[in-house]
């Protein structure tokens, strides 16, 4: 069976991949300094005899042994905390990304970089496809994790280019799903959290800006095809769900699904936010054979009965 390396594999999507991975009979090497990940949502593969699980820095050391595959998910995502990681952030995706890039010339084996979408920043060409440079502000808040992902793009093609290193990228547009923390900043844990809680939901602006929201095991399917399908070395593929919400039409699916009163709280709109994005996925569609298959209102239910156990049981501890 193959043994692949998880970097960040303690973290929403790295939690969820190590489960399906599991589940396919792989040897996982799970890695994570919990700066954002977090221990409980690795405790339960701990006595699987597959799963080994090391607390390490990308940007100090990595795990020094031969494996099949390496996967980068390693790096604070949410506004909320890149924002108050941002030194981290652009270390992470610096550094740590050329360690792990190291580590996959030495024992060749193959490298997924988990990107984002946010490499497009506020684009002005609506849906984005990957032929599409973004329209980034350098300088601008978001700057530390939009430039850091496109310099893990850039190093990433240049040990393609230079080493002819096995490389593959994901640019992720929003995912949603079970394992993302409840005090993660993003729209969907808050507003969950919120709704749950009786609390006023935040809507940042007049709630009229857009995402288009993948559910997390569309997620992790996608991003298996990309890590071994072959032929695709070099590749920068779109993963996401084109089904485009505004932030409004979120809160109020959320207090339909949950039959509470829609009480908002209306609070300024954090700089450079992006007005639309919602990704093109004919490539992944052509190149995968992948396309997502949770609708919304689907993956919110079953996301809100997740959270709903988390809340009842923090609260019952
Ligand atoms: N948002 C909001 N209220 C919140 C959290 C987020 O209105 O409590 C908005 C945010 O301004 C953005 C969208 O929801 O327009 C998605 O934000 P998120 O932080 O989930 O991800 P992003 O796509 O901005 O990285």
């Amino acid at each position: 069976m193959p043994k692949v390396l998880i970097a960040g594999g303690a973290g929403f999507i790295g939690t969820n991949l190590t489960e399906y991975l599991l589940n396919k009979g792989w040897e996982v090497f799970s890695i994570d300094n919990f700066s954002t990940g977090k221990p409980e949502n690795i405790k339960r593969f701990m006595h699987d005899p597959n799963f080994h699980f090391e607390e390490m820095d990308i940007c100090k050391d990595v795990p020094h042994h031969k494996f099949d595959y390496i996967i980068n998910l390693a790096s604070p995502a949410s506004p909320k905390k890149y924002l108050s990681l941002p030194v981290e952030t652009m270390m992470v995706n610096s550094v740590g990304v050329m360690n792990l890039l190291n580590l996959a010339d030495e024992y060749k084996a193959r490298f997924l970089l988990a990107s984002t979408s946010e490499v497009y920043g506020d684009p002005t060409l609506h849906p984005q496809p990957e032929t599409y440079w973004g329209n980034v502000n350098p300088v601008g808040p978001r700057s530390v994790y939009d430039e850091g992902k496109r310099f893990a793009e850039a190093i990433t093609m240049a040990y393609h280019r230079y080493n002819g290193t096995d490389v593959r990228i994901a640019r992720i547009f929003n995912t949603y799903g079970p394992y993302m923390d409840v005090e993660d900043g993003r729209i969907i844990p808050n507003f969950a959290y919120q709704a749950l809680t009786g609390k006023p939901i935040t809507i940042y602006g007049d709630g009229s800006q857009t995402r288009s929201f993948c559910y997390v095991s569309d997620m992790v399917e996608g991003l298996y095809l990309l890590l071994i399908k072959d032929n695709l070395d070099g590749e920068v593929i779109n993963l996401g769900n084109p089904d485009e919400r505004s932030v409004k039409e979120v809160a109020d699916l959320i207090c339909d699904i949950l039959n509470v009163e829609k009480n908002y709280k209306y609070l300024p709109l954090p700089q450079d936010d992006p007005k639309r994005r919602k990704p093109d996925i004919t490539k992944a569609k052509t190149l995968l054979g992948w396309y997502p298959k949770v609708k919304f209102e689907d993956g919110l239910r079953r996301t809100l009965k997740w959270y709903s156990e988390i809340i009842k049981n923090s609260y019952a501890r």
